[in-house]
């Protein structure tokens, strides 16, 4: 069930991902951005999971709201308000309820990754976050339609997730700074597609 529990499970989860994988995801920046986005993920999850513990939000929807907001106010850089909009745009679609159903976080996180192509005006196929994100949300819609339960669709999510960001490889950036690169940008993964492949992973391991 998705309650404030299942939401408090995700965020340690991911907090101790992009921590693990923060060396990672400043290696993969390197080539083609700026070498910051170990840093700048584990410095707002940080900040977000503190925030959390000392003001325990009531309800799912509160506090991915809560993470969102820190994340804006702690990361610099594209990737701060991008997936500060993701989880502000995903807790506010929840609602005020103590729990949700599957089907509600899926339709929940399909807005908050609409509100993510609007801000950052890209498409899967720019070698973005959305590259590993669109994917995911599909895959979740059609595992739940399938009748799948909520550890099982998100299990799909996470596969569709980690080959959305395998397939940004072979990706011409033309979003970010990746894209000032131009050719230069083809034959290395995306940090933020790397990144949001950690954060579905932690969804799906906070359902099983
Ligand atoms: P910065 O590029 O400002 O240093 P980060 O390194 O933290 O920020 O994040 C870079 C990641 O942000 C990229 O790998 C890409 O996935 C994502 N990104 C950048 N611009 C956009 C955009 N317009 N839409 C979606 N994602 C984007
Ligand atoms: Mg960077
Ligand atoms: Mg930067």
């Amino acid at each position: 069930v998705v309650d404030t529990e299942f939401a408090r499970r995700w965020l340690e989860t991911a907090t101790a991902a992009v921590t693990r994988e923060a060396d990672r995801l400043t290696e993969l920046d390197s080539p083609i951005g700026d070498a910051d986005h170990g840093a700048n993920m584990r410095r707002g999850f940080t900040a977000a999971r503190d925030a959390v513990a000392k003001e325990p939000p009531d309800t799912p929807g509160r506090l991915l709201v809560r993470v969102g907001r820190e994340l804006i106010s702690t990361v610099g850089g594209a990737s701060g308000p991008l997936y500060g909009t993701l989880l502000r745009r995903t807790g506010k679609a929840l609602g005020e309820a103590a729990t949700a159903t599957p089907e509600q976080l899926g339709d929940a996180l399909r807005a908050g990754v609409d509100a993510v192509a609007q801000l950052g005006g890209a498409a899967p196929g720019d070698k973005t976050m959305l590259d590993a994100l669109v994917p995911a949300t599909e895959a979740l819609a059609f595992a739940l339609d399938a009748g799948a339960g909520l550890a099982e669709a998100l299990a799909a999510a996470r596969s569709a997730a980690d080959e959305g960001a395998a397939a940004t490889v072979p990706m011409l950036a033309r979003k970010g700074r990746a894209s000032y690169l131009g050719e230069r940008s083809v034959g290395h993964q995306d940090p933020g597609a790397t990144s949001a492949a950690l954060l579905v992973a932690a969804l799906a391991s906070a359902a099983g």
